[in-house]
Parts: structure tokens; C-alpha cells; sequence
């Protein structure tokens, strides 16, 4: 195994994101503390999908642009870290504050340009789903197949 490139972002400027109803908006801007993978199931369950893929921000580089009062939060008492933030009106994932205050959680679907870093990592792999199956080893459509 090689050891993994260090990575310099391609864009340093600032990237914004927004909810699919498109009330909520936000900006992020870099350099960033991490972008991995998440493959916990809780996330599984919040992105209904195989993981979530999370860009960590220090809070004095994220801002809301609109909407911050449509944004709910929701967090499980028994879990250390995990939390989920979303829209009410659409239900997007949106990114939300860790407990300590210091961090935002970026679901990086939720961006509407590139960001210029990309992930570095897998987190929670042994609890991924059974049927997880890694995109590049997948027959690709550019588009819907016919
Ligand atoms: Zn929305
Ligand atoms: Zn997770």
C-alpha cells in the first residue's frame, strides 16, 4: 500500500451549499480539518445511503446565508458524537455544530460547487453495510441506462 498523496486543494476559495428546496444556504471556506467517509450506521440511517461523507469546518469558517431558522437539529442522548442537522421543510441533510461548539459537520452532498479537497478516509468500516459495495467496482452510466 502507498502511502496516501498530501493532498493541496485545487480551490481555496469559499464554497457554498444549500438544502434541495433551496431555503437554506451556507458557506464554508478552507482549508478544512477533515472529509471522510462515515460508514456507521447511523449515519447509514440519517443519509439512507451506504455512508455519509462528512468535511469537518471550524466554526469561524462556516456561515449560514439563509434560512438558519428552517434548519432543526436532532441528537441522541446516548450516542457520544453523533448528531444530524436537516431541513424541516425538505428534509436535506444540512450540516450542524459539534457539542463542544468548535466544529461544523458538512454533509458534502449538500455543496453546490466542488470544494477542492476530496475524502481521505473511511471511518466505522467494519460496521458498513453488507451490501456495500465500493463505486469503482461498478459498472458506470454517465446517465440513467437505458
Ligand atoms: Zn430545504
Ligand atoms: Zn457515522
Amino acid at each position: 500500500m502507498t502511502a496516501p498523496e498530501n493532498h493541496s486543494p485545487s480551490n481555496l476559495s469559499p464554497t457554498d451549499g444549500s438544502c434541495v428546496c433551496g431555503q437554506v444556504r451556507f458557506r464554508i471556506a478552507p482549508p478544512y480539518r477533515a472529509f471522510q467517509y462515515c460508514h456507521c450506521s447511523r449515519c447509514r440511517k440519517t443519509s439512507g445511503s451506504a455512508h455519509a461523507s462528512n468535511i469537518f469546518v471550524p466554526v469561524e469558517q462556516f456561515a449560514w446565508l439563509a434560512g438558519q431558522e428552517q434548519v432543526r437539529r436532532h441528537e441522541l442522548q446516548t450516542a457520544r458524537y453523533y448528531c444530524t442537522g436537516f431541513c424541516a421543510e425538505c428534509g436535506s441533510r444540512l450540516p450542524w455544530v459539534t457539542r463542544n461548539g468548535k466544529l461544523m459537520i458538512v454533509p458534502a452532498g449538500a455543496l453546490d460547487a466542488d470544494p477542492g479537497e476530496r475524502p481521505s478516509r473511511n471511518v466505522h468500516f467494519a460496521s458498513r453495510a453488507p451490501w456495500y459495495t465500493s463505486c469503482a467496482d461498478l459498472p458506470t452510466f454517465d446517465a440513467e441506462p437505458r
